[in-house]
């Protein structure tokens, strides 16, 4: 069974058609950009052949939908000999809001409700159920999934995603916690414990999935208990170029000092904050790494910031769960920046955490204990895989 995987942003398109027959194998994968502008890019990787990036204009969605398509079955380029190859179509799904605890098959009623959280995801579900729509349209028999980013944190007790304002907005506009990168964090949790020989129903866990976007989860007997990001994803950590969490009066303060109004303070706190901000130099780990070993302090800092923030969490889910068997480590910078694995985990012997330097100093993108044998708890790197859980949710539901 062949599954295409896409990923619908504002002005991107990320696709991989996976075969989901025995093993997974990705037979394609490439990403649209610059929808919309004049000069847009597609690039198109088949299995076991170079990649190819082709700039042309790409005027909307459905465009960037039917060149992918077209080129899957492209006499040269293609690794389908026709579209009814494609056996199911999933989606990711930026918020799934309460309706949601699980990833559904796609109907009107689905839609509807996608539609509607569009209020509290302006930025991403209209590009999602855009996505949506247009495959309907292209490949109107095959049945379409949706995988949303904010299923597994839909069992977080009240006490943990009600925010201390008003409750009336909590009921009226639905403003409490919600989290993202829930596919990840449940991928890399059961992995870990598949990987152990753990079940997981008696483990706890906590997840720091690090990358652009970053977020920890407190994660018990299985479930969601805690998690950093909330009804945006602006919210928890320091990240690349997002704020994380913020004395309100402080945001207050400065959008009066500068008189900026809404869209500006919301470009401030999503595109202009995080490592960017601190470090004037670079919201890439690896960059701000690069310039800190040439000597800038500034860089340093956000690195020193960051680290501190993700020692911050653990410190506090592991007082949430009552304890912790396992630290997981995953996403770009989790997977390979050791040195931000260091930090974190420098001084925590007290808790449990001892990593073994020499370990975690060769550790990238792969799934490695780092703790030393006699520490109390377990400290890994996982590989996260979120287009392999939406194809394995949607082979799951679509029959
Ligand atoms: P997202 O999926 O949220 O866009 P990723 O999970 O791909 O982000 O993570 C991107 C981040 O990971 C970037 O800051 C990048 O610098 C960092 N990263 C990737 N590879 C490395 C590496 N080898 N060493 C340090 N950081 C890395």
């Amino acid at each position: 069974m062949n599954v295409l995987v896409l990923n619908c942003g504002s002005s991107s398109i990320k696709y991989q058609l996976l075969s989901m027959d025995a093993q997974p194998v990705i037979l394609a994968k490439g990403i649209v950009e610059k929808i919309g502008l004049p000069c847009g890019n597609f690039t198109y990787k088949a299995e076991g052949r170079d990649k190819i990036a082709i700039e042309q204009p790409i005027a909307d969605h459905s465009i960037g939908m039917d060149l992918i398509l077209k080129t899957l079955v492209d006499p040269k380029l293609g690794v389908l000999s026709s579209l009814n190859e494609i056996n199911a179509v999933g989606h990711r799904v930026a918020h799934g809001g309460e309706y949601f605890p699980e990833s559904v098959k796609i109907d009107k009623e689905a839609k509807a409700k996608i539609k509607a959280l569009g209020e509290i995801a302006p930025l991403h579900n209209p590009a999602n159920l855009k996505g949506i729509e247009t495959m309907e349209q292209l490949l109107p028999s095959v049945p379409q999934v949706a995988v949303f980013d904010t299923s597994f944190h839909q069992t977080l007790p009240k006490k943990a995603y009600i925010y201390g304002i008003p409750y009336e907005y909590y009921e009226k506009y639905g403003v409490r916690k919600y989290g993202f990168h829930g596919t990840s964090h449940k991928f890399v949790a059961e992995k870990a414990c598949n990987l152990l020989g753990w079940d997981i129903r008696d483990k706890k866990i906590i997840t720091c999935h690090l990358g652009n976007g970053a977020s920890i989860t407190a994660i018990d007997k299985g479930k969601s208990v805690d998690t950093s990001m909330g009804f945006t994803p602006v919210a928890g950590l320091v990240m690349g170029t997002r704020a994380g969490d913020l004395d309100l009066g402080a945001l207050i303060y400065i959008a009066q000092k500068e008189k900026l109004d809404l869209n500006e303070i919301n470009t401030l706190v999503n595109k202009k904050s995080g490592v960017q901000g601190i470090s004037g130099v670079s919201s890439d780990f690896r960059e701000l790494t690069t310039a800190w070993e040439n000597g800038n302090e500034r860089a340093q800092l956000a690195l020193d910031v960051f680290a501190y923030h993700v020692k911050q969490y653990i410190g506090a889910y592991a007082a949430i769960l009552n304890g912790v068997d396992l630290v997981i480590f995953t996403g770009g910078i989790g997977e390979n920046d050791f040195y931000i694995r260091e930090a974190v985990c420098e001084n925590m012997e007290f808790l449990g955490i001892k990593l073994d330097k020499k370990i975690n100093a060769v550790t990238r993108g792969a799934d490695v204990t780092l703790s030393t044998p006699d520490a109390a708890i377990k400290v890994m790197t996982i590989t996260t895989d979120e287009e392999l859980v939406i194809a394995m949710e949607t082979v799951r539901l679509s029959h």
